[in-house]
């Protein structure tokens, strides 16, 4: 297959300078475009055509190989395209974001409704379990008056003049062209000359609507539910905007929550902690039993696992953790004091010889002895 010259496929003089050769191809891919020319197989081979002329020309060092050599000098690595992907990842390099604009990425000519922001308290409970919440809620809605058109009653919204009705005006930037919503009718391609009197052309009135939230199981303090489409209206046919529940969880006295865990905190005396002892742990369905062993430290955490919260959307619960704190008596009396220091001079009698022998080392390593 004879392939054309680089320099007569974008139609510019060998002597082109680098500008003149971007402009050529420029222009060539926007004519060439396969959005611009669906199902045409001539326009598309014309368009990889100009954009394999100029991934050659562009480059100083391929220009140079292809000037001395002709196409052998850039064939293998450098000639030719693997794929449609190539061309076009070439081609958004050149010309951005803005040929998607020009192209008409925009579906829809109305605006998009308003996000609402809802803030929602719910009781702990509600939150460990799940719940479903009725809300009433202040919202804006079509113009019942005017069924959402803005225009009075007996009037109809006239096309635009400024754009002809196609809600877009096209700027010139260099050669090519490029589409901005119209500023007259903010892109409806309508515009109101007798305003409808309930909504004031707005379309839209305030109102308030009644919805369900379904609260997951397990949901914390700064949780944001999206009800898709509960937002406000959109304007112009435009797509209605989301409404987002925030919530704010009330604690639970008995529990101090950390993520899905539960920690509480379990009092005992340290006659409890050097025996061990049986207690009672409040959990979400119930007292839980649990076995303190003895010998326990003040400041222990015990796990009761998956007694926990609910992850939300998961099969699976969080711990409860039992803050063992051990009680130190702050009076006694005379009886107690005697046991006491009867108890103590039997425990200590050990520990007093480790803390002697002890001792002794120590003098001994720092020559003291
Ligand atoms: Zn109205
Ligand atoms: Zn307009």
């Amino acid at each position: 297959m004879s392939q054309r010259d680089y320099y007569e496929i974008l139609g510019v003089s060998r002597k082109a300078e680098e500008d003149e050769i971007k402009r050529a191809y420029r222009k060539l891919a926007l004519k060439y475009h396969p959005d611009h020319n669906p199902g045409d197989a001539e326009a598309e081979q014309k368009f990889k055509e100009a954009a394999e002329a100029y991934e050659v020309l562009r480059d100083p060092d391929k220009r140079a190989r292809y000037d001395r050599f002709g196409h052998a000098g850039v064939q293998g690595g450098t000639g030719g395209f693997g794929s449609n992907e190539d061309i076009f990842a070439h081609f958004s390099d050149i010309f951005g974001d803005l040929f998607g604009f020009a192209g008409g990425g925009r579906t829809s000519r109305g605006m998009a409704g308003a996000d609402l922001r809802y803030n929602l308290t719910v009781s702990f409970a509600q939150a460990a379990r799940g719940a479903e919440i009725n809300l009433s809620l202040p919202k804006r809605v079509s113009c019942p008056e005017c069924d959402g058109s803005g225009a009075a009653p007996g009037s109809k919204p006239e096309t635009c003049r400024h754009c002809g009705g196609s809600g877009q005006v096209r700027r010139s930037q260099g050669f090519f062209q490029i589409a901005m919503p119209c500023p007259i009718c903010q892109g409806a391609g309508k515009v109101i000359s007798k305003p409808c009197p309930r909504c004031k052309g707005e379309g839209t009135v305030a109102d308030t609507r009644e919805l369900t939230v379904r609260v997951p199981a397990g949901v914390d303090t700064g949780t944001r539910l999206r009800l898709r489409g509960e937002g406000e209206p959109g304007t112009h046919g435009g797509p209605a905007g989301d409404l987002y529940v925030v919530l704010t969880v009330e604690q639970d006295k008995r529990w101090v929550r950390e993520g899905q865990d539960l920690v509480f905190r379990q009092e005992i005396s340290f006659v409890q902690a050097a025996l061990g002892h049986k207690v009672e742990v409040p959990g979400l369905d119930g007292p839980l039993p649990l076995e303190i062993p003895k010998g326990v430290q003040s400041g222990a955490l015990l796990r009761l696992p998956g007694e926990g919260l609910p992850w939300p959307g998961r099969n699976q619960r969080g711990d409860i953790l039992v803050h063992v704190v051990v009680l130190t008596p702050t009076r006694l009396t005379a009886r107690q004091e005697e046991l006491l220091r009867e108890f103590e001079a039997a425990a200590e009698e050990r520990p007093l010889e480790k803390v002697k022998k002890a001792t002794k080392k120590i003098r001994k390593a720092m020559g003291l002895d």
